[in-house]
């Protein structure tokens, strides 16, 4: 599985039964947007000569200069997860009571439709939700992007500063889906942030 969002902090895949563990280090791992970098990890040994032999065979390595941006941020990894999960709960919380927002997506939030799973399988949450408008109006959409001073547009999430991004939603055919990479930043910062620019919104 792809362990990318709950990093091995907040899913503990291996003791869930899962054979090959996938995760980008491009995100939280690396958490200051500078770096390229995936791991596979797996505790069954003949898996993991398959997968050496894999590697090898198809030339994949990895540059000193990458483990060493890795490295430097894995020790504070815990810590940026703590304040982001703290953030972006409170920037759910917020979201899902603004009368110009129809649904919030994350599931750590109590009231989320899959907080129940959340809680049985996670021992963490982490900054990335993502939410629908009541309206669909892409002027109105954009207006709304443009007026956020703190989020800004980018789609590699996991660093320390906060981001927004604008996709079609998949599920539906209609809508459009935002979602939120909430960095480290203050998190009444960033509340006031979503405030006026959902204020400029609804103007
Ligand atoms: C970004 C991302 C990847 C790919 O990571 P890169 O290092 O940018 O190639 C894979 N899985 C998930 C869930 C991601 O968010």
């Amino acid at each position: 599985m792809d362990n990318t969002w709950a990093t091995a902090l907040g899913f503990r895949a291996l003791d869930a039964g899962v054979d090959y563990c996938v995760q980008a280090l491009t995100k939280y791992v690396g958490g200051h947007s500078d770096l390229l970098m995936g791991a596979v990890s797996t505790r069954d040994v003949a898996a993991y000569h398959a997968l050496r032999d894999t590697a090898e065979l198809l030339g994949y390595y990895v540059a000193p200069d990458e483990c060493f941006l890795a490295l430097r941020g894995l020790p504070t990894l815990a810590l940026r997860l703590e304040r982001q999960y703290a953030s972006a709960l409170r920037i759910a919380t917020f979201l899902q009571s603004h009368a110009a927002i129809s649904q919030v997506n994350y599931p750590p939030r109590p009231g989320d439709t899959y907080h129940h799973l959340w809680q049985r399988d996670f021992k963490l949450g982490n900054g990335l939700l993502s939410f629908t408008l009541r309206q669909n109006d892409m002027q109105a959409i954009e207006n709304f992007v443009a007026a956020l001073q703190l989020f800004t547009l980018g789609n590699s999430w996991g660093g320390v500063h906060s981001l927004v991004a604008v996709a079609p939603q998949r599920a539906t055919s209609s809508g459009w889906l935002l979602r939120l990479h909430v960095g480290v930043e203050q998190a009444d910062d960033l509340l006031a942030d979503l405030a006026q620019a959902l204020t400029v919104l609804e103007g």
